[in-house]
């Protein structure tokens, strides 16, 4: 099999850089080695910055109408190119094609909120702030802006940020994850496609050496990050310490409350799904079932069966319900994290390792796993396991439920089953988390109205995409003017009021 060398993409073209180290890129569903992708040096992500920096002036200078034509164009461009993006995905990432399919969906959503930023930059004006001046307020591209973000969304992740960085005018560097580089080099040629300018948007491909530089180069203006939690809370102290904006989502343990009333079916679907689609590599995946009173009892005998009959292999075969776990070190932490929960006394009703799938015996292979009787104290409550592991914790009652959700280090997404309207009520109150689904398992906000979860899930104060991203992107700025002929006679040396 031929390996392709994976290069950055920078003022319109793909280049190999200077960089000496590479890394290589796999197929997790056959263990095969696909790829060898460059590792940026800090001289290579001053070139992408330097290209970002040439075209910034200009690009911010196009009236936003065309600036949102253009987009158009790649929105357009993307959508004719759904099914290769996906298959891409799928190639290095390994989730199942209809998944990956589904993140390009959502990642086109932001592309089409980003078509409306004529609308989304207007200002506020006031007429008479004093007699004869007036006041306004707009909003103005930041400059050369950075993206750094995870392996388990390679096209909808980095689709919450540039589309919307550079519709507001500014251009962009994107460092996405080296697991699975493909797709950036793919839309990168769309947007030139589209007719972006040269260096309106530009990847470069790395590791820590790469991100280093971005965090630290003076012409990089606001960081965007996506990825673990220790990662983010390093992202968001650096960016600080540079003088940078930085919004930087981390990572997550969503729980899923239980109540008795529960339709019971309805919640072993959603549970199955939330739990163990895209192989629980998702941010938003529901990794702690917290069954209140009997409700675990009417469910985990369920929930166990359908646990068991799981469809895992290739991505690529559509009846696949789960594709591979991303790599060998991926697999063997969870694996690591399962015998973890055996030791600490949880109960393992579904066991996933060893699994074996026929023709892909090098593949990163791990079944659905299910354990029971977890307890808060236990290192699979605590920690982030991100694979197809779902806890089961049991509570006594809603309060008790809700205490131990808003206890959690963690406050990304959450979920509540029931239905009683007055109960779904109090918990969208009460809750201490983002982003709250009403028996919707995956609450993923769309793209007008903003992602972000709470506590240590993201370092920063405004979330990814929607007004907040388009808030992020811009800066504001306050003019006041008023014209000679209004001005009255004679210097004033109080504090200007209005008259
Ligand atoms: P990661 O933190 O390992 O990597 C994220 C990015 O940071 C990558 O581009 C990587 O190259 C870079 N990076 C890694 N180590 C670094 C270091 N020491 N210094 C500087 N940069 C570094 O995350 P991942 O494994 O790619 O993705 C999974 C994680 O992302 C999970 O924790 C998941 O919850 C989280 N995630 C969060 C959200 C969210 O919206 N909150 C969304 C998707 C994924």
């Amino acid at each position: 099999m031929t390996i392709t060398t994976i290069e950055h993409y920078i003022a319109g073209q793909r280049v190999s850089g200077e960089s000496t180290r590479s890394q290589p890129v796999y197929n997790p569903a056959t263990g095969t080695q696909t790829g060898e992708v460059k590792l940026a040096t800090r001289n290579d992500v001053n070139t992408a910055v330097a290209a970002a920096k040439a075209a910034f002036p200009a690009w911010s200078n196009i009236p936003p109408i065309r600036r949102a034509r253009l987009m158009n164009r790649f929105l357009q461009l993307v959508n004719e190119n759904k099914e290769a993006l996906a298959k891409a995905i799928t190639a290095e990432h390994g989730k199942v094609f209809t998944d990956a399919c589904g993140e390009v969906e959502r990642g086109i959503d932001i592309i089409e909120f980003a078509c409306g930023i004529p609308q989304l930059l207007k200002g506020d004006y006031t007429e008479q702030v004093s007699t004869g001046i007036d006041n306004w307020t707009m909003r103005q591209p930041l400059g050369v802006v950075a993206g750094i973000t995870p392996f388990n969304f390679p096209v909808m992740v980095p689709m919450w940020m540039f589309p919307v960085a550079i519709a507001a005018g500014n251009t962009f560097v994107l460092k996405p994850s080296p697991t699975d580089p493909t797709p950036a080099l793919m839309y990168a040629d769309l947007m030139k496609e589209a007719g972006f300018p040269d260096g309106v948007f530009n990847v470069v491909q790395g590791d820590k050496e790469a991100v280093d530089a971005l965090i630290e180069h003076e012409d990089v203006h606001a960081l965007s990050f996506v990825g673990s939690t220790p990662i983010a809370n390093y992202i968001y102290e650096r960016g600080a310490h540079f003088g940078k904006r930085v919004q930087a989502l981390g990572g997550a343990k969503n729980h899923m409350l239980i109540m008795p009333d529960a339709d019971l079916d309805k919640t072993v679907d959603a549970l199955m799904g939330a739990a163990f689609g895209s192989a629980g590599e998702r941010c938003m995946a529901i990794s702690v079932a917290l069954f209140v009173g009997d409700s675990a009892d009417a469910i985990i005998p369920k929930l166990t069966e359908k646990t068991k009959q799981l469809v895992v292999k290739n991505g690529l075969e559509l009846d696949a319900e789960m594709g591979p776990i991303v790599t060998a070190q991926a697999l063997e932490r969870i694996t690591g994290y399962i015998e973890k929960g055996v030791e600490e006394g949880a109960d393992l009703l579904v066991d996933g390792r060893g699994y074996t799938v026929p023709g892909h015996e090098n593949g990163y292979w791990l079944g659905g796993t299910l354990f029971d009787n977890v307890t808060p104290d236990m290192t699979i409550y605590k920690e982030e396991i991100f694979g197809p592991v779902l806890v089961c914790v049991r509570v006594n009652d809603f309060a008790e439920g809700v205490d131990l959700i808003n206890r959690h280090e963690f406050g990304n997404g959450v979920s509540l089953f029931t239905r009683d309207g007055n109960v779904a009520r109090e918990f969208g109150r009460l809750v201490q988390v983002g982003m709250v689904g009403v028996n919707v398992p995956i609450p993923v906000p769309m793209a007008w109205h903003g992602f972000g979860g709470w506590k240590k899930s993201l370092f920063g104060d405004m979330h990814a995409y929607g007004e907040e991203g388009v808030r992020f992107y811009t800066k504001q700025k306050s003019i006041m003017q008023r014209w000679p002929e209004s001005i009255a006679k004679g210097a004033e040396f109080t504090m200007p009021v209005s008259k």
